[in-house]
């Protein structure tokens, strides 16, 4: 696009003569990330201070100009092309450590901190950061949190979202806002998480920061096949063992790490898992004992355990090589970024192994065998263009073998534009049109980061929507009568903490099926309207438990969406709701980790109904209690300027819930 010479020179002014590029090498160099997408941009703006991001970006706003935020441009899902030209934003100089409080827990950042630099920090102060990619050391905070990165501790600690304490953020026309939690409403940092660069720009985080972990056991343990290395983790879990971490990988990978950083890696063995243990000396000590029983009732050929700090590291020099490792082999490594329900990992893995050898590509394989989220690495020459192809076409048969296992596109890579597509092929229209909705809300010009994952013309293309069960079917008729109607309604659960007589209610009350109880991935689906009570008591009969608290006298839906256990929101990775169109919305599963789309969970979490009906949860549960959710009051909460633009666009009549204070 043409970006006329008087926004260039308000630009200079902004920025400085000197951070304004527009020559073409300079355009050449941003034009591309760690993925094969391309897109060159018509100016590139070194940003050199915070400050002026929220200038700039009302200016590109008043005329127009798309924009991309880029940070160090690791990312493996094309979210850094810049497909409709205008201006790339470079956010690596914003890289300073504002403040370490340890008594307070957090770190404050500017966003293009390399995180392994804030982990080098911490350490001599007794502390470490949780999210752990294995691009840390080249990666930003900024992007991380906009990619919703995880790495290997994200099994026991979680990914980026949830240890994202406040973000001060500019929205695409220049607004400024800071988020922080606990949130009193929809949880927008978990929203804004994973939003690579589509809803705005992160300008500081704070972060949380943990005391250093006293004691960690490191095991490297070889398998005759990667269904018995799979196997031995879900042995584990059921154990009530939560890995500190559970890096998996297969013959291949582990003979091409050794021969590129000799880490000390056995050769011969199908697979190869690193595993840790953490906790108090006890605790370890105990672990360790299951630990062992475990990996030898699975065929374990080889067990070892580090006993220095160094062979510890040793072991850890290896994964997180292994993608350089792979980048020695071929000119260009394709690395894809599936995730299915634990369960589903040997059967995913099989069907993998089976495209992979159907086309002759070789790979070695990485995965995060606690969270089912796995790495094919594919080895090829871009300059060969049908190899090209062929990978591209393995990459998208794998990532549908992911979706036909109840799994998502990524699990923590993005979408960008790389698997835009593949996103029809995930969700149905009426969940992709929820995307839609929020980035139209937030962006109406669509100038952040366009064309990224929202799949174009997704009407025609999205995966046909699955029946309703009935009782939903029922509460959708209602809906679309008070629509016709335009009369509003009191969207509730029991209504045990809204307590409302105003009338018509839009109840979960009828939604009160239990509907699964997994003891292999170790998560519950229940429908919206389950009394708390209930659902803890079907839980402890099977000797499994959630966090919230048997006491309650609400509804599993109304707990989550009350605002009154804003940590509940952490351990549900599936939900289902009724909009306020009728439409109906699916989004999650089984899954772990899921980095396809804006996160829905974190939007209906704490939305007290104004945005929707929740029907049904998937969340997490444990084979040992973990510690309550705190409870906090139910209180009305006003709405912020982000919740009125997303109600006005999901409900512009105002039907559901809009009986509450104003900001
Ligand atoms: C060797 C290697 C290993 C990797 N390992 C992992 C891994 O273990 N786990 C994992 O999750 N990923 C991994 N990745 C992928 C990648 O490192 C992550 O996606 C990372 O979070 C990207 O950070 P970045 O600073 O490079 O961001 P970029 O690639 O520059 O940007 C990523 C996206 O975020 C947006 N963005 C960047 N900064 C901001 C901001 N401040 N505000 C708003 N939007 C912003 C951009 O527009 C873009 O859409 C790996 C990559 C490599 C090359």
């Amino acid at each position: 696009m043409h970006i006329s010479p008087t926004v260039l020179q308000q630009l200079q002014t902004l920025l400085g003569y000197e951070n304004v590029h527009t020559d073409v090498p300079s355009l050449l160099a941003y034009a591309y990330d760690c993925s094969l997408s391309r897109g060159r941009p018509d100016v590139i703006l070194h940003l050199p201070d915070t400050a002026c991001i929220a200038p700039v970006l009302r200016l590109l706003h008043e005329h127009e100009i798309p924009f991309v935020p880029r940070a160090a441009a690791t990312n493996h899902a094309g979210s850094c092309a810049a497909l409709k030209g205008g201006a790339v934003l470079n956010l690596t100089r914003l890289n300073h450590i504002l403040r370490i409080n340890t008594q307070e827990r957090h770190a404050v950042v500017e966003p293009g901190v390399i995180t392994g630099q804030l982990q080098q920090q911490l350490r001599p102060l007794g502390f470490f950061y949780a999210p752990d990619p294995a691009s840390e050391n080249i990666s930003t905070l900024g992007g991380n949190f906009s990619q919703n990165a995880s790495g290997a501790r994200c099994m026991k600690y979680g990914g980026t979202l949830d240890h994202v304490l406040q973000a001060n953020w500019v929205f695409p026309n220049g607004e400024e806002t800071i988020f922080t939690r606990p949130a009193t409403g929809p949880d927008w940092i978990g929203l804004l998480a994973g939003s690579e660069g589509t809803l705005g720009i992160a300008t500081k985080l704070t972060v949380k920061i943990l005391p250093l972990v006293q004691h960690i056991r490191t095991f490297l343990v070889t398998f005759p096949s990667l269904e018995d290395c799979i196997q031995t983790v879900t042995d584990l879990t059921a154990e009530g063992i939560l890995l500190r971490t559970a890096e998996a990988m297969d013959q291949l990978t582990a003979q091409t790490v050794e021969n590129f950083m000799p880490s000390g890696y056995p050769t011969q063995a199908a697979a190869v898992l690193l595993a840790e243990l953490d906790g108090s000396l006890k605790e370890v000590q105990k672990d360790e004992k299951t630990f062992q029983r475990i990996c030898q009732a699975n065929h374990a050929l080889q067990i070892q355990n580090s006993h220095t700090e160094e062979q510890r590291q040793r072991l850890w020099s290896g994964r997180r090589n292994g993608y350089s490792a792979m980048a020695h082999l071929a000119p260009n490594v394709m690395v894809g970024d599936g995730t299915v329900p634990r369960s589903q990992l040997p059967t995913a893995l099989k069907k993998v192994r089976q495209i992979l050898a159907t086309d002759s590509l070789k790979a070695g394989l990485l995965f995060h065998a606690g969270d089912g989220n796995f790495h094919p690495q594919i080895v090829f020459d871009e300059r060969q263009v049908l190899d090209a192809k062929r990978v591209s076409e393995a990459v998208r048969q794998i990532l549908q073998v992911c979706i036909d296992c109840g799994g998502t596109v990524s699990g923590e890579h993005g979408v960008g534009v790389e698997k835009r597509n593949l996103m029809a092929h995930q969700y149905d229209a009426s969940t992709l049109h929820l995307f839609s909705a929020v980035k139209k809300a937030i962006d109406p010009k669509g100038l952040a980061n366009p064309l990224k994952i929202i799949p174009l013309q997704y009407a025609e293309k999205a995966r046909a929507a699955e029946p309703l069960p009935p009782a939903v079917a029922k509460l959708a008729e209602t809906i679309l009568h008070y629509q016709e109607q335009k009369t509003p309604c009191m969207v509730c659960g029991l209504n045990s903490r809204l307590k409302t007589n105003t009338q018509p209610l839009l109840s979960s009350r009828d939604l009160n099926t239990i509907c699964d109880i997994d003891l292999t991935n170790y998560t519950a689906t229940a429908e919206a309207g389950v009394p708390i009570a209930t659902l803890c008591k079907a839980l402890a009969k099977k000797n499994v438990f959630c966090s919230l608290p048997q006491q309650d006298k609400g509804s599993l839906g109304g707990a989550f969406a009350s605002a009154c256990y804003p940590s509940f929101y952490k351990h549900v990775i599936g939900i289902e709701a009724l909009m306020p169109d009728g439409s109906y919305i699916r989004y999650g599963g089984k899954l772990t980790k899921n980095a396809a789309g804006y996160n829905l969970v974190r939007l209906l979490a704490g939305s007290q109904g104004t945005l929707g009906l929740v029907t049904r949860l998937t969340f997490k549960i444990y084979a040992q209690k973990p510690a309550e959710c705190e409870k906090k009051p139910f209180v009305l909460q006003p709405f912020d300027t982000l919740w009125q633009r997303i109600k006005n666009t999901l409900d512009p009549e105002h039907l559901f819930n809009t009986q509450r204070p104003l900001c």
